[in-house]
């Protein structure tokens, strides 16, 4: 059965089995009695709050979707999301299947001052996508992308996946910029900037949106682009959730050919030095249409490994010969660099990063990859099969956008370099964590600036934003005056 109709045909059930457990309603050791009016919430500031039932029951009758609260048999599901480290527990889930269903739930919240999270694709690091005792905003039935091989645009709804999104736009011999694993929420994804691997031929994936369709906190569905609303389009490019619920994004498409020269070359850990002092003198003078990331990690045997991923976005044979002076160096264990299919790439990675894996990760923006920090890449390094060093390559079309021409300010970075890890049991986190920290704290003296949308830290808006921090707190002023999405890399009203 396919979502919408799942979605359809749950609906009924969903509400019956809703309104029984609002009597009987079963959360962090409180029942509430069949007697009881209301069901226990939490406001925006922490405090506790008591919802009425018979506003819920009218949200649930107004929604065209499901409407879950505890006890409902698709709760736990909902609640589920990517890192396995955040088990939160909504008091509401409003599953919503359009725009309208979603300025029901936003109005709902913000007219009882209710904690909201909102919900993509549901791989926010730090688990900002659900919370406990709010209302989850679920936008994961709202998953369907278009892509018109006429005017090269593509419609994404706000819970779709990259996934959907590059198969779209690839039915037509086209493309944008989207993450490199596939089961990421377009959503997130695109509000706090966008990297990917063709980030340097196309830019990122927010400068390749054209316009928006969202929801503010006033439960206004609004239509932005640089002709409406132009300051909160600017805003949602970069600013992440700050300003409302996207439920559509528009994007830019390119002709592309799916048949790329792409793949990984691995080295033993033991050249990684060879490796990043000869990329440190090359990176800065490829095309374009070459993108080349570095990492570094341990295989679960415990071999240690430097990657080199390698996208060329164009002629394969120009490709081969630009990559000739890579290959020269060293002596890799594999080189897996070949003419195929663009979403072999895109989907490699998805099922090291499945869902349920608990994970922490850190990051900073690098703008030149210097002696001094190629010493410490190679001091740092940790020999740790829970942990990696990555980066998203930048330069190219990414740095020809002006500073603040849109809110992800970091356009002089070349790249964006990340630690962190992932592991399965919960008696691994105390470790992993300390670990990750002790790597990237010797690597934070090179970086200059913050990725938001990989920030574990809660306080860190005004260091992720930088120079655009106060245009982006004024239009929240504005927008989202009471600060109810604030469960992101949050700016502060001015
Ligand atoms: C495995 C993995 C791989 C990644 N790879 C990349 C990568 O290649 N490039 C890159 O740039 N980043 C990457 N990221 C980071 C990623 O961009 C962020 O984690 C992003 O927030 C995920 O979006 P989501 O919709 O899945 O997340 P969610 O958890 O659903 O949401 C994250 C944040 O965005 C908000 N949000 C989500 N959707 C909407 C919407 N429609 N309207 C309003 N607010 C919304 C949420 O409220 C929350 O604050 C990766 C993350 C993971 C976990």
């Amino acid at each position: 059965m396919d979502r919408r109709n799942f979605c359809k045909t749950t609906l009924a059930a969903s509400i019956a089995a809703s309104y029984p457990l609002l009597a009987a309603c079963e959360r962090n050791g409180t029942v509430a009695t069949q007697a009881s009016t209301s069901i226990r919430g939490i406001s925006l500031d922490g405090a506790q709050i008591e919802l009425e039932k018979a506003a819920i029951k009218e949200l649930g009758d107004a929604m065209s979707g499901p409407l879950m609260l505890s006890g409902h048999p698709h709760y736990d599901d909902a609640r589920k999301v990517w890192n396995g480290m955040h088990d939160k527990r909504p008091a509401l889930i409003a599953r919503c299947l359009n725009s309208q269903d979603v300025s029901h739930a936003v109005t709902f919240a913000r007219e009882r001052d209710l904690l909201v999270a909102v919900r993509g694709g549901g791989h926010s690091w730090p688990g900002k996508s659900v919370c406990d005792d709010g209302l989850m905003i679920d936008l994961s039935p709202m998953s369907t992308v278009t892509a018109n091989p006429e005017s090269q645009l593509a419609n994404a709804q706000g819970g779709a996946l990259l996934n959907a999104l590059d198969t779209a736009a690839l039915k037509h011999g086209l493309i944008t910029t989207a993450g490199v694993v596939s089961h990421t929420g377009v959503g997130g994804f695109t509000l706090g900037g966008g990297m990917g691997r063709l980030n340097r031929s196309y830019g990122l994936a927010i400068d390749n949106l054209c316009s928006a369709e969202m929801i503010t906190a006033d439960g206004q569905v609004r239509l932005v682009s640089d002709e409406q609303d132009a300051d909160l389009f600017w805003g949602i490019r970069g600013g992440g959730g700050n300003f409302g619920v996207v439920t559509n994004f528009e994007f830019q498409l390119h002709p592309f050919n799916r048949n790329v020269l792409s793949g990984s070359i691995v080295w033993p850990i033991s050249q990684a030095r060879d490796v990043l002092e000869f990329y440190g003198g090359w990176y800065q003078d490829l095309t374009d249409q070459l993108y080349v990331g570095p990492a570094m990690a341990t295989m679960p045997d415990g071999t240690g490994i430097m990657i080199m991923e390698v996208v060329y976005n164009g002629d394969p044979a120009t490709g081969e010969k630009a990559l000739e002076p890579l290959r020269k160096i060293g002596k890799p264990m594999t080189d897996g660099v070949q003419i195929q299919d663009y979403m072999v790439m895109q989907t490699q990675e998805d099922a090291g990063f499945a869902h349920g894996v608990r994970s922490y990760i850190k990051n900073g923006m690098v703008k030149e990859i210097t002696q001094g920090l190629v010493d410490t890449m190679i001091d740092a390094y940790i020999n740790d099969p829970r942990l990696m060093m990555f980066t998203h390559t930048l330069g190219g079309a990414v740095n020809r956008v002006g500073e603040l021409d849109t809110a992800f300010p970091h356009r002089n970075a070349s790249t964006m370099l990340g630690v962190g890890g992932g592991w399965a049991s919960p008696t691994d986190d105390e470790s992993a964590i300390a670990l990750s920290r002790e790597w990237y704290y010797q690597l934070e003296p090179f970086m200059g600036g913050y990725y938001s949308n990989i920030d574990f830290e809660s306080a860190a808006a005004a260091r992720n934003y930088g120079p655009a921090y106060p245009r982006l707190a004024r239009i929240k002023g504005e927008f989202d005056p009471g600060n109810l999405f604030r469960l992101n890399s949050n700016i502060e009203p001015a």
